[in-house]
């Protein structure tokens, strides 16, 4: 079996993943809080974590590995926006994360194997609350749940800060209900008008933190293989997952993988800039979504990546070329696999891929989720080739009409049919569309 290297944020080191059930992988990675479409940062961690769930599948067999990605549907961004937009909770979540999987399948990233709605894992994380408390790890006041982080020795290990390091940061809330200002909340009491669930400290909701531990828990179990996420999570939010999960007696993930943020331009995203965009933007002003996820690819995901117009265009072309000369195939080049298997080095692995052709070629864009056994129809709907073909059918139906004889524009009609294009013809003029089956090499002797 191929062995994979994976550079743990816990020890800072690049590590053999080692399965605690030999065979089987899982991992859980943080979702989206659904309130909003992705933007191209939040798909970053998409399809990183994709690729490497395609490696481990490759690796391991696709029975084998179990991936869990969470929605975050209880959040206070989400209640504040329904109330702007004076909409049900429900139904806000519910859009948003149909436009979650809209958005990122468009990039080819594949349905995890769960995906878990904390509004579904209440009574778990309630549980979960009582047996911290128990143990004397939190506390309750207030209607609150807090988790006491001085009674946890590792507190900051995974994100190598110290507890004295952080107060002094001081962007801890200081709060009358709270026995330390670095605690942080487990549970907080609901007002009429919010979500909320019965609780031993009274209706509430749920803090973040504890939502995913709990989730990840019940889904996976006691520990799993690899826990992913965005590097702006690292802390406070995984750091306290580690703390309520290692205090609880739980193990937790063995590797953590972080990936590194997205610019724009050399700039950092944000609206005030005007260089903010969601997937859906970049979707929906034509470029395809396999270009989107060749950049993304493009960079090493513990690097800071840069979205340029550039890399863009670059990527569309690269995968034309790639498109026109791939045949389908199963056996992926071993210089790809050993290239992802090297800290999911996809950088590389696109530069293996410029040395192959046919079915390597093919096998090679699968793995990398680049294509599902047919060109995508940007790639092959080149405006251009087909103008030529309307220009003579429009020609041809010109002479028919003085002459009567339509056997020349039928037999170019038939002709484009059988390539899988579209034929539509109206005083207006011919307008040929290449179907999702155009096989322009049905068209070179024409
Ligand atoms: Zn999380």
């Amino acid at each position: 079996m191929v062995e994979i290297r994976l550079k743990n944020s816990k020890s800072r080191r690049i590590e053999v993943l080692q399965p605690i059930e030999p065979g089987k992988v899982s991992m859980y990675v943080c979702g989206p809080t659904v309130y909003d479409r992705a933007h191209i940062g939040n798909a970053r961690s998409a399809v990183v974590f994709d690729q490497l769930f395609r490696l481990l599948r490759h690796v391991y067999g696709e029975g084998n590995v179990t991936f869990v990605r969470n929605f975050t549907d209880v959040d206070d961004k989400i209640n504040a926006r329904a109330a702007e937009e004076g909409r049900k909770i429900a139904d806000l979540t519910a859009e948003t994360a149909q436009w979650y999987l809209d958005d990122t399948r468009a990039l080819g990233v594949l349905d995890p194997t769960h995906m878990p709605r904390a509004t579904e894992y209440i009574e778990q994380m309630v549980a979960f609350i009582e047996d911290l408390i128990e143990k004397d790890f939190a506390y309750a006041r207030d209607g609150h749940a807090l988790f006491r982080v001085r009674s946890f020795d590792d507190y900051g290990k995974l994100s190598g800060r110290s507890v004295d390091d952080m107060i002094a940061g001081a962007r801890v809330e200081v709060a009358p209900y709270k026995e330390d200002p670095m605690d942080f909340v487990l549970w907080k009491p609901s007002a009429d008008d919010i979500p909320g669930w019965d609780s031993p400290w009274g209706r509430g909701r749920p803090g973040w933190h504890i939502e995913c531990s709990a989730m990840a828990h019940s889904i996976l179990g006691e520990t799993f293989d690899i826990h992913g996420g965005g590097a702006d999570l690292l802390f406070p939010h995984h750091e306290n997952e580690v703390a309520q999960s290692c205090a609880a007696g739980h193990g937790f993930a063995n590797i953590w993988m972080h990936n590194e943020m997205l610019q724009v331009e050399g700039k950092k995203m944000s609206k005030s800039l005007g260089n903010f965009f969601t997937v859906r933007d970049l979707l929906d002003s034509g470029v395809p979504g396999e270009v989107i996820r060749f950049v993304m690819l493009s960079t090493h995901y513990g690097k800071p990546m840069d979205w340029t117009e550039k890399k863009r265009v670059e990527a569309e072309k690269t995968l034309r070329k790639w498109y026109a000369a791939a045949e389908p195939g199963d056996a992926v080049p071993e210089a790809v696999v050993a290239a992802l298997a090297d800290d999911l080095n996809t950088h590389q692995a696109l530069a293996e891929m410029h040395k192959l052709d046919g079915a390597e070629l093919g096998a090679a864009l699968s793995v990398m989720g680049l294509w599902e056994g047919q060109v995508p129809e940007w790639a092959v709907s080149d405006g251009a080739d087909l103008s030529a073909f309307a220009a003579r059918l429009g020609t041809a139906r010109e002479e028919a009409m003085q002459t009567k004889d339509f056997s020349t524009v039928d037999a170019l009609k038939s002709a484009l049919t059988d390539a899988g294009v579209e034929v539509r013809m109206s005083k207006a003029g011919v307008d040929l569309v290449p179907g999702p089956n155009f096989d322009p090499a049905k068209l070179e002797n024409l």
